[in-house]
């Protein structure tokens, strides 16, 4: 008989969204008209680049003539686009080499498959509160979890301690959902700990072109010594509206080996047997984000979002809400006010202010009493949830 694998018993069932969409149906259905704000949402809102769009357009011609027409791309990514991905990272002075770049499907893909590479005694530590992904591709992949909590007091940046005991450090900055940043120095500490055990940190940058503050590390490969420390993953998704597109890509560098084996053979040998590499318009449409007019351009879309993290924060402010990020980071991170805990105050701010927002229990039990506010909305909306908040 074929056995399960059974640790699909062991996921917690996220009730997050399904309980998040439950209530906002009800809440319509009984306030028919009733307009919602919605500052919950993690997708996007703004259409992609022109520069992409005209680029998936002549990937599309492309594939129309026998000339230019591509069938299988190459596991590991267009070699163009994998060159690069890697000038994008030396413009910034991260020496990163063409075939240290693999390109895929996006993030969410690459944080589960990646674990594919280590042995699973070895103990994942995620800090919490957590984009959920990180649990549960662990769980499904019958590795040990070390919890490790994060606080207000602390910024929701923990430092490594002596008796933090696992091998994998999934690190996310900015961070979803508090928004925290990680500084150099605080990665630094990270690095030296992995550095110590010989650990390796799965840094998820999925973010980074929220950072405006050029003393804020945008890529653990900044960080002296990460190299033979670290992997990381990032997406496209947020930088440049790619969340229906799909494309992300992972860094591994050359020197990054244990017990003999290279991670970075290892993955183009795992990409080689389990995928056929992303279609060629989506690597056409994501060559066009780093060109001089497609960066112009994403940066338009990326200060939209800015400035709506901006009018959120400024309600908070007037309000006197305790938050964090929304700073270098689309994601505001607030305390929920008069001892409400999270779902408590969901149900206030729908039902007083018509506002949808993220309770922060579903990222992690330390989000208990906090609440995430997402700036992808549509400014307009944005304005008038703001409006509302800073009568709280
Ligand atoms: N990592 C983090 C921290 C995210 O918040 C998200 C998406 O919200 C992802 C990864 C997934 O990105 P992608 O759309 O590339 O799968």
């Amino acid at each position: 008989m074929i056995l399960p694998n059974m640790n699909y018993a062991e996921l917690k069932d996220s009730y997050l969204f399904f309980n998040i969409s439950k209530k906002v149906k009800a809440y319509e259905a009984s306030r028919p008209g009733v307009k919602l704000y919605r500052m919950g949402i993690g997708d996007v809102s703004l259409p992609l680049a022109d520069a992409v769009i005209k680029a998936l357009r002549e990937g599309v011609e492309d594939q129309a003539q026998a000339r230019t027409f591509h069938g299988y791309m190459p596991e590991c990514g267009m070699p163009e686009l994998r060159a690069t991905i890697a000038g994008y990272y030396r413009g910034r002075n991260v020496p990163i080499g063409d075939d240290e770049v693999f390109v895929s499907s996006g993030a969410s893909d690459e944080l589960g498959d990646i674990l594919d590479l280590f042995d699973r005694s070895n103990a994942a530590c995620i800090v919490e509160p957590a984009y959920p992904a990180y649990v549960d591709a662990s769980v499904i992949a019958g590795r040990k979890i070390v919890h490790l909590p994060t606080c207000e007091e602390n910024g929701f940046l923990p430092e490594p301690t002596a008796d933090l005991d696992a091998d994998l450090l999934y690190i996310c900055s900015p961070n979803n959902p508090t928004g925290a940043v990680f500084s150099r120095d605080l990665l630094k500490k990270w690095v030296d700990y992995a550095n110590a055990r010989g650990a390796i940190i799965l840094f998820d940058a999925a973010y980074e072109a929220f950072i405006d503050d050029e003393s804020l590390p945008r890529s653990v490969f900044e960080i002296d010594g990460a190299r033979t420390y670290a992997i990381e993953i990032c997406s496209l998704s947020k930088t440049a509206g790619f969340t229906g597109t799909r494309l992300g890509y992972t860094v591994i560098p050359k020197e990054l080996t244990r017990n003999g084996m290279s991670f970075n053979a290892m993955w183009t040998r795992n990409r080689t047997t389990k995928t056929n590499g992303v279609s060629y318009i989506i690597q056409k449409g994501a060559m066009a984000v780093f060109t001089p007019e497609g960066q112009r351009q994403i940066h338009e879309n990326l200060n939209v979002y800015k400035n709506n993290a901006k009018t959120l924060m400024s309600a908070l402010d007037d309000a006197g809400i305790w938050y964090c990020g929304g700073k270098n980071a689309p994601y505001i991170w607030m305390k929920c006010p008069k001892g409400m805990d999270s779902w408590a105050f969901f149900d206030f701010l729908l039902n007083e202010y018509q506002v949808v927002g993220t309770p922060g229990a579903g990222f992690g039990a330390c989000g208990e009493v906090f609440f995430r506010l997402s700036s992808f909305g549509n400014p307009d909306d944005v304005q008038e949830a703001a409006r509302r908040l800073r009568n709280l």
